[in-house]
């Protein structure tokens, strides 16, 4: 098994665990933070998904950042990405939609006055 522990910034200034294990071809992805700990992909396991190296706290483990990196591109990370992403656009899509329907009933209820 190997594992990389590599700190990413907290909004706070200080930083967070994010831990890779790659274990018979499998990557497990973990984070310290309080979100990380009930399982949910906060954005500090994201940022790494996302090849994000602003979320570095330290710029010396910038080798381990792109070590990380190579492991989730070898994992089946990437798919799931593209696919949340895709969702994440069409979600944006029909929220401008809905916020455009919400002001034409407003509007219409007021000239109703
Ligand atoms: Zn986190």
């Amino acid at each position: 098994m190997e594992k990389l522990d590599i700190k990413a910034k907290s909004s706070l200034g200080d930083f967070y665990l994010v831990s890779f294990t790659l274990k018979e071809g499998l990557l497990g992805i973990k984070c310290d933070c309080q979100a990380g700990r009930f399982m949910q992909g906060c954005k500090h396991k994201l940022a790494f998904l996302r090849n994000d190296s602003s979320i570095l706290f330290d710029p010396e483990e910038t080798p381990d950042f792109i070590k990380a990196v190579e492991w989730i591109k070898g994992s089946s990370y990437p798919p799931l990405m593209a696919e949340i992403d895709a969702a994440e656009t069409i979600m944006l899509e029909h929220k401008r939609v809905l916020k455009n329907l919400y002001r034409k009933l407003e509007e219409g209820m007021k000239k109703r006055y």
